[in-house]
């Protein structure tokens, strides 16, 4: 098979990134009227592909959109798309939008969802220790469990945090901190990982699921609750996780030193992590 240096999909045609056309009339364009997903590609193998494919389903059917194929064949189209990039380390995008049609609030009438997909090489998994937060207030509207592709306000947390030095923003609702602009917060205060419980103020993350299941197979307590900014300052440690940048440890919370207290449970965790990878 001949392979490529990267690869996009759009509802059946495949060129390279910089090559895809897609018609401004999908909804994705006006409206943001869509999901997606990101996942990592490791040895030409999608990493918890079917904790995507769960995420999908839900985001989907939270906005009503219907999905352009079964979740099975979504799932077994990525799995070949990957195989077509040279990289074996590739990070994969996909988003699903209401389709294409002229502009109009109403959801149109017989019209297929849209896929849109790409993967492009990666340098593989990135973890820090030395990542800088920025407080910010989360003005973000009630349906942060949907990964819709309306990202403005996390668009604007994330440069606010970029322009003041900092690697990520920290969303602070009504004194309780909620999560990233691209990322989950998580604690660990005297020897509990502590992160804010699923509902409808943040994403569902795969990795933060992901260490909550390895802290349980490593006996460490997990507890699911809000906690203010003030509880997070005086952390032990203070882990940033997405998909692409799973265990990002932080250092440095609105200029203060924050966390770098509890090493061993942060390295006991991305161990897991890297043994699941593997
Ligand atoms: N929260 C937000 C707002 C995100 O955009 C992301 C990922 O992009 C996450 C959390 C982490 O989700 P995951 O671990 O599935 O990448």
């Amino acid at each position: 098979m001949e392979q490529m240096k990267n690869l996009a999909y759009y509802n059946g045609t495949i060129t390279l990134i910089n090559d895809m056309m897609i018609p401004a009339n999908d909804r994705g364009f006006y409206f943001g009227d869509g999901i997606y997903e990101a996942a990592m590609v490791f040895d030409h193998k999608i990493f918890a592909l079917e904790d995507h494919l769960d995420r999908m389903c839900s985001s989907a059917a939270m906005v009503r959109i219907e999905l352009p194929a079964p979740r099975e064949e979504i799932g077994a189209l990525l799995s070949e798309l990957v195989l077509k990039v040279e990289s074996s380390c590739q990070f994969l995008y996909w988003q699903i939008t209401r389709g294409v049609s002229p502009r109009n609030h109403l959801f149109p009438e017989g019209v297929a969802s849209s896929l849109y997909v790409y993967s492009k090489p990666w340098k593989g998994v990135e973890m820090s220790d030395e990542y800088r937060l920025k407080s910010i207030k989360d003005t973000r509207f009630f349906h942060c469990n949907i990964k819709t592709l309306n990202l403005l306000p996390n668009v604007m947390a994330a440069e606010e945090a970029k322009e003041a030095g900092c690697h990520e923003a920290v969303f602070v609702r009504d004194g309780y901190v909620t999560e990233g602009s691209h990322s989950n917060v998580s604690m660990i205060k005297d020897g509990i990982f502590v992160t804010h419980p699923l509902d409808n103020l943040i994403l569902p993350g795969t990795e933060r699921k992901h260490m909550i299941a390895y802290c349980k197979e490593l006996g460490i307590p997990v507890e699911e609750r809000a906690f203010t900014l003030e509880e997070l300052m005086e952390a032990d440690e203070i882990i940033m996780s997405s998909t692409s940048h799973p265990s990002m440890r932080a250092m440095e919370l609105d200029g203060r030193a924050v966390g770098m207290k509890a090493p061993d449970l942060v390295r006991k965790l991305r161990d897991k992590y890297m043994e699941a990878i593997r």
